[in-house]
């Protein structure tokens, strides 16, 4: 019994190790190169042409061939179907999501097995209770996700999971949340908390080159990591008059069919010049242009390090923490730009869309950037009356991206 639970346990942790590549299209090969300008056309919305080269799949090899003809090849073909199926696993979860998940996977076992002395499927009550016990007591904030792991590695080796233990579980994550006490979350830190010498250090060898223009531009599109790691200046594009900047953000956590989205902002010179994030992003346009002639025409990452590499998440963090004077997190210009936005009077709807977030987290910041404001004074929390009015640029622009810059009218 025990040996015939343990392959299965392997079999279940094999599928979070997921070999990359395999023969399906992939975003990278998906995505066809070329004819994105870096500026608004009045013909055509760049940003959307970009989101359907994303779309498109790659052309089969045999494009004779039916689609059903393809899938009934690679079903008859063992090595083509098992690179189908890695590839296909690949989608279970986000690319962001992959390595962290695998993690807490193999640790929930690994606790687990030791909470049960040997394999701990199916769960029984005590086994529940003593693997949340251990979390708490170790003041893991994320234990809750641990045991939904659990949960889950039990019903893909196809057991049911008995009334006694369904019952544990709600339990156990009820303990689990009494007393947790505040969430861990990535440092606050504004574009006002980078002093001169701060903002001066530009090319530091083995960081992240222009860390503060890197992080102004997270900050102000409150990015993920990835989605600042994977944008290229092909993703950035000005408006004729430099009147706003948009990014075509390429796929994100909430974006499961990849398909992309664009967020524009408009130019704020004239109520907040050194938070325009059109100037914010020209200046680091032109930074990149005087070191690497030619790279913005291109699809060249706009985060490099200052010897043009890829920098790691590490780097990233330290970069911007050394020029801060302060420790931050790869998620902190994110967090700090929904506070920001919060605390000027945009809307949780409005923070939502311009951050892509679908979750309630986006609540949590509003409500911490909120809390610090005096809430009985008249006209100390914001609200929508105070915004100024922006006149609208309406020419060469689709309907769709004028509601876009409707979001310009904020004084950020
Ligand atoms: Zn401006």
């Amino acid at each position: 019994m025990g040996s015939r639970i343990m392959k299965h346990v392997t079999q279940a942790l094999g599928k979070v190790h997921l070999p990359l590549g395999g023969i399906l299209p992939t975003k990278g090969t998906a995505k066809a190169g070329g004819g994105r300008g870096t500026h608004l056309d009045p013909d055509r919305n760049p940003p959307r042409a970009a989101r359907q080269d994303l779309a498109m799949p790659a052309t089969p090899s045999n494009s004779s061939k039916t689609k059903f003809q393809i899938a009934l090849e690679v079903a008859g073909d063992e090595v083509k179907l098992k690179g189908a199926i890695n590839a296909f696993r690949e989608g279970f979860y986000a690319k962001s999501n992959q390595a962290p998940h695998t993690r807490r996977r193999q640790d929930a076992l690994l606790l687990a097995e030791k909470v049960a002395k040997g394999p701990p499927f199916p769960l029984s009550v005590d086994t529940i209770h003593g693997f949340s016990a251990a979390l708490k007591v170790a003041g893991f904030k994320s234990a809750k996700s641990y045991l939904t792991e659990l949960k889950m590695i039990q019903l893909e080796l196809d057991m049911d999971i008995s009334t006694a233990a369904r019952r544990a579980l709600e339990l156990a994550k009820r303990s689990l949340n009494r007393n947790a006490g505040p969430a861990r979350r990535a440092p606050e830190a504004q574009l006002e908390d980078f002093d001169a010498k701060g903002k001066s250090r530009e090319l530091v060898p083995n960081e992240v080159a222009f860390p503060y223009l890197t992080y102004a531009l997270a900050l102000v599109f409150m990015l993920r990591g990835i989605e600042l790691e994977e944008l290229t200046w092909e993703d950035v594009f000005f408006g004729a008059q430099n009147e706003l900047v948009s990014l075509f953000i390429k796929s994100s956590k909430v974006d499961q069919r990849a398909q992309g989205a664009t967020r524009t902002l408009g130019c704020t010179c004239k109520s907040r010049k050194s938070r325009c994030p059109v100037e914010l992003i020209k200046k680091l346009k032109m930074k990149h242009e005087l070191q690497w002639p030619g790279s913005t025409a291109t699809n060249t990452p706009v985060l490099r390090d200052s010897e043009g590499r890829k920098p790691s998440k590490a780097t990233l963090a330290q970069s911007w923490s050394n020029s801060l004077g302060k420790d931050v997190q790869g998620h902190s210009p994110r967090r700090s730009g929904a506070m920001l936005y919060a605390t000027k009077g945009m809307s949780v709807a409005e923070i939502a869309f311009l951050g892509r977030w679908n979750s309630g987290v986006v609540y949590i910041y509003a409500e911490e950037a909120l809390s610090r404001l005096p809430a009985n004074q008249a006209g100390t929390l914001p609200c929508r009356k105070r915004r100024r009015q922006a006149i609208r640029p309406t020419t060469g622009l689709s309907n769709n991206a004028v509601a876009q810059v409707g979001l310009q009218s904020w004084t950020f």
